[in-house]
């Protein structure tokens, strides 16, 4: 692994701000400094003024708006988000694609919107169960990078979250078999559209924890996870990390 391995928490709609700074300072007083590891905590909105980012810890935004502000009532912009100290935003999870029916289109304006303010999306994509039971997998893969892919000014702040939609929260986890052959795809799929992209990192979310970290942190093109469940309870967290750093 050329870079180093990333490590992102999606605490979805968990945490209070209180919960979150308890959080923040017990990550913070591990790993403040650490020059081996990026840790990027994924946080409700109303959370993410809480604390100060404190390199190797990043801040994410779980969504955002592509306009930059106007009558778009309950929404929050990219400025909104940069304003709070957050470097990163969650593009295009499961549950924005399932539950809130956010369409590729969607994603990729957020996706254009984000980067063009110098924010760094990281975009999820991943099958659903029947779509890897028909063998669409890699078809799905390429539509749902190509589209919100599309028309970007910049991929240098670029991540890659793949989540099988199957082993989100399931307990489920992917094989490593499984997930090498995705990274793959993807790897190939982004080589397609930007020649320069071997630098870009493809994290790994579904169902990591600490007992499957150190194993899938070898597989080959995982350059981290994307964590949901595990990573609510400090130490579950801490210890994927560790577990992580002591493999790379
Ligand atoms: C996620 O929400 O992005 C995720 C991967 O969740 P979990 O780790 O709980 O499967």
């Amino acid at each position: 692994m050329r870079n180093k391995p990333i490590i992102a928490a999606n605490w979805k709609m968990n945490k209070t701000p209180n919960e979150g700074i308890e959080f923040f300072d017990e990550i913070k007083s591990n790993f403040s400094g650490d020059q081996d590891i990026i840790i990027i905590i994924g946080i409700a909105f109303t959370g993410l003024n809480s604390f100060s980012p404190v390199p190797p810890i990043f801040k994410a935004a779980q969504n955002c708006h592509w306009e930059q502000s106007g009558a778009y009532t309950g929404e929050i912009s990219v400025d909104m988000i940069k304003d709070c100290g957050a470097d990163y935003v969650i593009l295009g999870h499961s549950e924005r694609r399932h539950i809130f029916k956010e369409t590729d289109n969607q994603i990729n304006l957020k996706m254009r919107s984000v980067t063009d303010k110098g924010l760094s999306p990281i975009l999820c994509v991943g099958e659903t169960l029947s779509q890897r039971n028909e063998n669409m997998t890699d078809e799905t893969l390429k539509i749902q990078l190509n589209e919100a892919l599309s028309g970007l000014n910049s991929f240098s702040n670029l991540t890659i979250a793949y989540e099988p939609v199957w082993a989100i929260g399931t307990g489920l986890t992917a094989t490593e078999d499984q997930i090498k052959s995705a990274h793959l795809r993807i790897k190939e799929i982004l080589f397609g559209l930007y020649p320069n992209s071997d630098d870009i990192p493809i994290l790994y979310g579904g169902s990591v924890n600490r007992n499957n970290a150190s194993a899938l942190i070898k597989v080959e093109n995982v350059s981290g996870f994307l964590i949901g469940g595990a990573s609510l309870k400090v130490d579950e967290f801490k210890s994927i990390i560790n577990n992580v750093k002591d493999i790379v």
